[in-house]
């Protein structure tokens, strides 16, 4: 069953909409890094604004421990927000309760209310239901409709992603169809030569989605920090860098298996060792067979991925029609080690074909590394999400919405 769009819904006029959004973005002090997922979120609020909707956009940011902790406050948000459209723009620092309801009473047609960090209230993520049940009791004594746009969040059972929308009609929101629609095509019908593109830290955090996308995928290119781990199984020495000692196994598995249904898998033969996780750290580039031997020892860390398989992943990637890519090459944060990240994001934008980006990192790195939006098919803003749809898991957030793969 498909979702329910948002556009199906006539005449929101002077409707009151619980707008469900993901501004979960970077933040330093009070200063947003990266607007994207704001950005991501506009065309759903703008239209509602054009329909004359009365529109209370919630959100959660990062993980507060005490409610009302002002780093984890929603007013930058509700600034930038109120940069980005053309229509009046209130916060309320409250969650739910009688300030809301008053700036509800308030609004006219078209006005926007950006309510406080949903995570403020620990109703919204309780693990018993009746509790969360509560919570979305009261937004949806005081709203006419519930529009659900913050993909990041669709995997989980939280009051205003899974509750609230079982409340009272609820829709899909823009941003929300748009992520399914892609990560359909990417399960469903991709057109060969279909390449997977994983980095990262962690094999662990990837293990579903590598082995839901293995049936489908012709390349699989690995690197990040999670290569190491797979460099292991393989045989080499990986000096300190990241290792999960513990998944050598599987990874030797997801190997055989690999190899068994004929799907190419792309290792680093070189890799930029440091002599430590530090941004000016001193570094070298050894071939993948030796990289204890170097002048950093066993003590070296592998942060990127080295020239040659820089040039050999873009290669591959360029001679591709489908294209996923999830996790960062190398250690982006620092400009000395962003060289495989780069590399890659560049060989995406010349893809003729479909590209999508997945992951919260990946999609920071390639802004911060100054590629615009439109160099890719499709920036995903669901990290977590995204991975779980792929797997072909059932989303609670999006199951409420009525769909089902
Ligand atoms: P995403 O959010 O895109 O799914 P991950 O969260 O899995 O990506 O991983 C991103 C992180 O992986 C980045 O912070 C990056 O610094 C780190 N990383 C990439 N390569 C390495 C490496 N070689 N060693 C350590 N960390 C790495
Ligand atoms: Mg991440």
């Amino acid at each position: 069953m498909a979702l329910r769009s948002l556009r199906q819904r006539a005449d929101l006029h002077g409707r009151r909409v619980f707008l469900r959004v993901d501004a979960n973005v970077p933040l330093d002090g009070q200063a947003i890094t990266d607007d994207g997922r704001i950005r991501a979120f506009m065309p759903t609020l703008e239209y509602l604004i054009a329909q004359g909707a009365i529109v209370l956009v919630a959100s959660h940011l990062g993980r507060p421990k005490a409610p009302g902790d002002p780093a984890f406050s929603l007013q930058p948000v509700a600034d930038r927000v109120a940069l980005l459209v053309n229509a009046p723009v209130t916060f309320v620092p409250e969650v739910s309760g009688v300030e809301v309801w008053k700036a509800l009473d308030d609004a006219n047609p078209g006005d926007v209310i950006v309510i406080d960090n949903l995570r403020f209230d620990p109703r919204e993520t309780a693990s018993d239901e009746t509790i969360r049940q509560e919570l979305a009791g009261e937004w949806a004594d005081h709203v006419d409709v519930v529009v659900s746009d913050g993909f990041g969040v669709v995997h989980r059972k939280q009051a205003s992603v899974y509750e609230l929308p079982g409340l009272r009609e609820s829709y899909a929101g823009f941003l929300v169809e748009d992520e399914v629609a892609v990560a359909s095509r990417l399960t469903t019908s991709p057109t060969a030569p279909y390449t997977v593109v994983l980095g990262g830290s962690k094999v662990s955090d990837k293990l579903g989605v590598i082995q839901a996308l293995l049936p489908h995928a012709d390349n699989i290119l690995i690197g990040g920090g999670m290569v190491f781990t797979v460099l292991k199984a393989q045989g080499h020495a990986v000096g300190s860098s990241l290792l999960e000692e513990d998944m050598i196994d599987t990874v030797q598995a997801f190997l055989a298996d690999a190899k068994q249904r004929g799907v190419r898998i792309e290792v680093p033969t070189d890799i930029v060792m440091a002599e430590g996780f530090l941004a000016d750290a001193a570094w070298e580039v050894l071939p993948s067979s030796e990289l204890e031997a170097g002048r950093y020892g066993a003590g070296a860390m592998g942060l990127d991925i080295g020239p040659e398989s820089q040039a050999a992943f873009a290669r591959i990637i360029q001679d591709s029609h489908t294209v996923f890519w999830n996790g960062p090459m190398g250690v982006f944060e620092f400009p000395a080690f962003a060289g495989g990240t780069r590399a890659v994001a560049e060989a995406l934008t010349r893809v003729d074909g479909l590209t999508v980006v997945g992951g919260g990192d990946s999609a920071a790195a390639v802004r911060a590394l100054g590629f615009a939006e439109s160099d890719f098919g499709h920036i995903s803003t669901g990290g977590g999400a995204s991975l779980e749809f792929l797997e072909g898991k059932v989303l609670p957030g999006l199951e409420i919405l009525g769909w089902t793969p």
